[in-house]
């Protein structure tokens, strides 16, 4: 049995490595030739638009899913509507509505999911009315295409939101009430084909310009898991969705604030591979093959820190006892998740203090949370 992914990263890469034990076999699609999961699973190497490589994966595929969130939406409805009919899992909606921050936004207030005050800003004029409707400090955020941090401001003051229009202005934008959180976390789930759910621990997650640094999980109070588990059933039923997805939050006190939604496996669930007992990349594909889900049980307290830039020498992370590493193959570059390490221990003071201090010995410049 085949499967398709639209997207060759580390994403990918995982995927591909959790379903060989399955006996499945993989075939992806990336314009980059050396990408991560070229390098374990066969790769059509060609832009996500070339018509040809998408009949071609369809034709090839049982079920075909994608690995990054800015994959073209048309790509994928092109091959649902190819002689082969692929079947396309997560629902191209979800993919569709999650690349714009507004539909995002929008689907949150229709699904009662608390999210942040904002409104779309296309103009100067529309930049006036946000900053006197959410009022400062805000962030202005491009509605598509941002990841990782890219495509924000932080503004505290009207001329910086002047400033910042001017930088990111060539593109739709969306500002929204900057957030003063005690903590972030996410929570991802499963749905499979009839409607059944595996939902994981919470996980907490520390960020660094932008950039996921360090997930905790299992993490935080009992009631925010309750409420980001309900939060997520309501997405997940919405889009009669397959997969998994996963939901971004800012905790202030017992409230949980959407920030924003990813239709795929997830950074922040890296640590189900060793401290889950079926990892995310498991469980995405038994819900889209309609197989049954594993348990989403934790194995111990773990935490996943990311490597950013290069991956430290392999002798020195290897010589740490229990650590587990993951190089995604790909070169090095200032800012670029290149792989991750995790730890799981038995109890969650062991684990953060350990986090810790592997986070300061990979610089990865993040507080645990
Ligand atoms: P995003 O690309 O929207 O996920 O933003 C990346 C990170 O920037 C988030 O995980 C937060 O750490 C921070 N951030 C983004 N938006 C806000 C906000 N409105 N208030 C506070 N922090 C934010």
């Amino acid at each position: 049995m085949t499967v398709g992914i639209v997207g060759a990263g580390q994403l990918g890469r995982m995927l591909a490595l959790a379903g060989y034990p399955l006996g499945l076999d993989f075939l992806c699609l990336d314009p980059a030739a050396d990408a991560p999961a070229g390098q374990v699973a066969p790769l059509l190497n060609g832009a996500f638009t070339d018509r040809a490589l998408l009949r071609e994966l369809a034709r090839r595929c049982e079920v075909v899913t994608f690995d990054w969130e800015n994959v073209p939406v048309e790509s994928l409805r092109a091959m649902q509507r190819s002689p082969h009919a692929a079947r396309i899992a997560p629902p191209a909606a979800a993919l569709a509505c999650g690349q714009d921050r507004v539909t995002e936004k929008q689907l949150f207030e229709r699904l009662g999911i608390p999210t942040t005050r904002w409104r779309a800003v296309d103009s100067h004029t529309d930049l006036v009315a946000a900053l006197a409707a959410v009022g400062l400090p805000g962030v202005l955020k491009t509605r598509r295409l941002g990841y990782d941090g890219k495509g924000q401001a932080v503004v505290r003051t009207r001329a910086e939101a002047e400033r910042a229009l001017v930088r990111l202005g060539a593109a739709p934008l969306l500002y929204e009430e900057w957030v003063p959180f005690d903590c972030e976390v996410s929570v991802i789930g499963a749905r499979g084909a009839r409607g059944q759910l595996a939902i994981y621990p919470l996980c907490g997650n520390v960020h660094g310009a932008g950039i996921l640094r360090i997930t905790c999980a299992p993490f935080g109070r009992r009631r925010w898991q309750a409420l980001a588990g309900r939060y997520l059933e309501r997405v997940l039923a919405h889009f009669r969705y397959r997969g998994i997805l996963t939901i971004e939050f800012f905790v202030r006190g017992d409230r949980l604030i959407a920030n924003e939604m990813a239709p795929r496996v997830h950074n922040s669930g890296h640590w189900t591979i060793e401290g889950a007992a079926t990892s995310q990349f498991e469980n995405h594909l038994r819900a889209i093959l309609g197989l049954p889900l594993g348990s989403t049980r934790a194995l111990g307290h773990s935490a996943m820190i990311n490597l950013i830039g290069r991956i430290p020498p392999r002798r020195q992370l290897l010589a740490l006892p229990g650590l587990h590493l993951h190089d995604y193959g790909k070169r090095p570059r200032p800012g670029r998740k290149v792989g991750h390490v995790t730890i799981v221990e038995h109890s969650a003071a062991r684990r953060d203090a350990r986090a810790r201090r592997l986070a300061a010995k990979l610089a990865a410049g993040a507080r645990i949370p």
